[in-house]
């Protein structure tokens, strides 16, 4: 289950203290494990911070490193060389909060960032942790973000990498990656069978960090600094409600870690705030398991536009309920049409192009305000993850040019109608 314990002396993560389990609560020493020694629960970085001023992260670099002192890092990580992501746009968006009836929206677009989606985020972080957990390698299982952002940050650090990808996957998501040349392998099997592979390899080679299995637990937190940036972005204050897409779970987690620590460190009231998750149907054990009202998210077969959320089986689906249900929001999730929908009203109305995932969470708000289930007079933030350049099939059948027309005025005239 674990590679082999690292740990040493010079071993600095900054302010992480030690691995404790999400289920029975279990202390050890910061190394590159990931699962419980006494019941194989989830582990997850804990902290030590000293004290973190407002103004040291308004003065700190223009990326998520200005939060640094929250992250399992060390104080110098961008002075290695890094994609440097985050501190992405958060956007007032007043003509889609029209159309969705909520009067105080924003947008927060990810789509900024190096390889164009979240992934960025944890990637660095999963990097700098695994540098000083003694790694050389950076690998990942993948069905496409996660492939980019590795195969981008470890050619940036100098770094070998590898990628290991269902060869089924797109022509563009393959040449994405594979442009970077790091070692790119497709594996005949879908992607449970590639994520197998890599627990396998993990166990195998002491010098592969998967990003997403052995050094997960330094991985997820680079969602916190969504919150953060969200936070910092709206002047040191918590949103209300905030809508998260959901595939493993990860983000919509930490983005409420995120929000607590801040709350807890005094960097920000700890105002009450509503967190809300967004699954595609084809796709939906979360959503399904929050309506049911259990606690238990049952394994599914996922079929749904929305691949970049396709995980039938989520690791930190249990750990989402229990967030959304502490909170006081809500799961719902969208089918593969709404999904467009969403796509094509974020782009009509404030000029952003996102994936399929950030059309699930545009959709699913949607549905969410409708079913009373958002208010609509709560300040409310949509976590646009990725953009839409990467899944442009979503939308090939739906859009297009007006006419097309011989090169004469008269001609666009009356194309247009005037
Ligand atoms: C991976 C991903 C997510 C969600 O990630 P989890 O942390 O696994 O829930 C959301 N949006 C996009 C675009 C992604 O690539
Ligand atoms: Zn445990």
């Amino acid at each position: 289950m674990t590679t082999t314990l690292r740990t040493n002396a010079t071993l600095d993560l900054g302010p992480a203290a030690a691995l404790s389990c999400r289920e029975c609560g279990n202390r050890t020493p910061l190394a590159a494990e990931f699962a419980c020694a006494e019941c194989f629960g989830p582990l997850e970085v804990a902290y030590e911070f000293g004290t973190i001023r407002r103004e040291d992260i308004e003065a700190g670099p223009r990326s998520i490193w200005r939060y640094r002192g929250l992250l399992p890092v060390p104080a110098d990580v961008d002075d290695h060389a890094n994609t440097q992501p985050g501190l992405t746009r958060l956007i007032r968006a007043d003509r889609l909060g029209a159309e969705l009836g909520l009067k105080n929206l924003w947008v927060k677009d990810d789509t900024g960032n190096p390889t164009h989606s979240f992934k960025d985020r944890v990637v660095a972080v999963a990097l700098a942790a695994a540098r000083q957990l003694g790694f050389t390698v950076l690998a990942c299982p993948s069905t496409g973000n996660l492939a980019n952002a590795v195969a981008a940050a470890a050619a940036r650090a100098g770094w070998r990498s590898v990628v290991l990808i269902p060869s089924s996957l797109e022509r563009a998501k393959v040449l994405t990656t594979a442009v970077y040349d790091g070692a790119l392998i497709a594996v005949d099997g879908n992607y449970d069978d590639v994520n197998r592979l890599a627990t396998e390899l993990a166990a195998e080679h002491e010098d592969w960090a998967f990003v997403n299995v052995n050094v997960r637990p330094y991985y997820a937190e680079g969602s916190k600094t969504l919150a953060f940036e969200v936070a910092e972005q709206l002047g040191w204050r918590l949103p209300e409600q905030i809508v998260v897409p959901i595939a493993s779970g990860a983000q919509l987690t930490k983005v409420d870690k995120g929000f607590q620590e801040l709350g807890t460190l005094g960097l920000v009231e700890p105002t009450p705030y509503r967190v809300f998750g967004a699954q595609a149907t084809g796709c939906s054990p979360v959503s399904t398991a929050f309506r049911s009202g259990g606690d238990v998210v049952h394994p599914v077969r996922p079929d749904t536009i929305a691949r970049s959320l396709a995980i039938g089986a989520p690791a930190d689906g249990p750990y989402v309920l229990d967030a959304v249900r502490r909170t006081g929001g809500a799961i719902d999730d969208v089918s593969d049409d709404e999904v467009v929908a969403g796509i094509r009203l974020l782009a009509r109305t404030e000029g952003v192009f996102t994936e399929t995932a950030g059309g699930v969470t545009v959709a699913t708000t949607k549905k969410l305000v409708e079913a009373g289930k958002l208010d609509p007079e709560a300040e409310t933030v949509l976590l646009i993850t990725g953009d839409g350049l990467k899944t442009l099939d979503a939308v090939a059948d739906h859009v297009g040019p007006k006419a097309t027309v011989p090169p004469s005025s008269k001609a666009v005239h009356e194309a247009l109608g005037y």
